[in-house]
């Protein structure tokens, strides 16, 4: 590292923590990023990019090299539970006036990593031991290669299950269960689809499957699992056998090889709600802060609006790290609540618990002008507010 710069260590090389590490390094900072895996983390599940998220991208340089490996999803042919079709989504509907772009998580990960030199991150390794006591301007760490490091500030950006705040916000109930469970993976896949994206949905449960070229689709499940915890692992894997053995036709062939697919994530939604992201020299970014779920749409993004905003604050106060970390908070922290409470009104909407449910939704679905539907899915992704305008400080 770097002497005369102020140093930061961040544990996760996920989307939080690389764009972390650019973002710091682009305000003067040497940030070395440290992550467990051994190599980028590929992981097939579809995410769509915009608003804020989408505008730090592009001030990142980085619109093209996402343009490259990014999908253009047209359209998505919904149906209802007896395999009906219910409504034609056009997505240039949605992005009217502002892009969308919709790219596979690994692939987003390998673009920012690109975008940081080859020693930026070390893969293959993990903290063993911080300290960083009250009132003192530096934490200590130690890694697990046994180097150990000072630096000025240390940032979980470790993910939903995060060490670094199980640590720092130890005893602290910030999960909050939505009630449902997920499953996402990419597989070979041949069969053409009737359009880049089909969904089945059925009470407490919903089935996307994306188009990623000819030979490869990606899935996604969600159903409604009340008890869900992460503990019962072998419950969701039984779940997502059931899906495939009720389902139409496309959903039964897309399950069937879900158990050998490398991709696969299978997790609840759920989502973090701490009181503080900052303890002393401790940041926590991204999903380790305030999962959103992928109900949100945001998680990505904000993620990297995140680490704009934290760059811009610790220049703007000439790296007065206890200012920049309240003012990073100050700015994000009204966008994110907006965001969860969203979330919540927004999940029982998508995924209706039961059959009356269900069928009014539908109904709704089948009686709406197609651009009030438009305009409701609109608000529906962003909680009517303005990301891009209220994140400006
Ligand atoms: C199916 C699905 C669809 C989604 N769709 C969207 C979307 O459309 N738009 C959007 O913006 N967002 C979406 N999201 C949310 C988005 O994917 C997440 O919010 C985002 O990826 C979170 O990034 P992160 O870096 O905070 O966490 P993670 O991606 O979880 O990264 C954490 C990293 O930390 C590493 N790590 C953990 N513990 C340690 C440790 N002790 N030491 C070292 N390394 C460690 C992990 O290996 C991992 O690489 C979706 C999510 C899912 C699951």
């Amino acid at each position: 590292m770097d002497s005369k710069k102020p140093k930061a260590l961040i544990v996760g090389a996920g989307i939080a923590g690389l764009a972390a590490a650019w973002w710091l390094r682009k305000a003067g900072w040497d940030a070395a990023v440290v992550e467990r895996s051994p190599a980028v983390r590929d992981g097939g599940y579809m995410m769509s990019l915009s608003g804020p998220g989408l505008e730090t991208i592009k001030r990142m340089g980085l619109f093209d090299k996402v343009s490259e490996v990014a999908h253009r999803l047209r359209e998505n042919i919904m149906h209802d539970q007896r395999g009906h079709e219910m409504l034609r989504l056009q997505y240039e509907d949605f992005h009217g006036g502002t892009e969308g772009t919709a790219i596979c998580r690994g692939d987003l990960a390998r673009v920012l990593r690109e975008a940081l030199p080859d020693d930026a991150v070390r893969y293959g390794e993990t903290v063993t031991e911080i300290t960083a006591d009250d009132g003192e301007d530096k934490v200590h760490a130690t890694l697990s290669s046994g180097e150990k490091l000072t630096v000025d500030l240390l940032i979980g950006a470790d993910g939903i299950r995060s060490s670094i705040r199980d640590r720092f916000w130890k005893g602290e109930d910030c999960l909050e269960q939505l009630g449902y469970s997920y499953a996402a993976y990419d597989i070979a896949f041949a069969k053409k689809l009737q359009a880049d994206c089909v969904s089945f949905n059925c009470p407490g449960y919903l089935a996307t499957v994306y188009s990623l070229g000819e030979d490869q689709k990606a899935a996604l499940h969600i159903w409604r699992n009340p008890q869900a915890g992460p503990q019962d692992r072998e419950n969701k894997m039984e779940a997502v056998h059931k899906i495939g053995a009720n389902g139409p036709a496309l959903v039964t062939e897309v399950v069937a090889p879900f158990e050998t697919a490398s991709s696969l994530v299978i997790d609840d939604l759920t989502m973090v709600t701490l009181k503080r992201w900052s303890k002393g020299r401790v940041l926590l970014l991204g999903d380790s802060a305030h999962c959103l779920t992928l109900i949100s749409g945001q998680g990505a993004c904000m993620a990297v609006a995140s680490a704009e905003i934290l760059a811009s604050e610790l220049m703007k106060t000439n790296n007065d790290v206890a200012k920049a970390l309240a003012n990073h908070e100050k700015r994000l922290r009204p966008v994110i609540q907006s965001l969860q409470a969203h979330t919540r009104k927004i999940a029982p909407v998508y995924i209706p618990a039961g059959a009356l449910k269900y069928h009014l939704r539908n109904l709704f679905l089948r009686a709406m002008p197609y651009s009030w539907i438009v305009s409701w899915y609109k608000k529906s992704a962003t909680g009517e507010i303005d990301l891009t305008q209220a994140l400006k400080d």
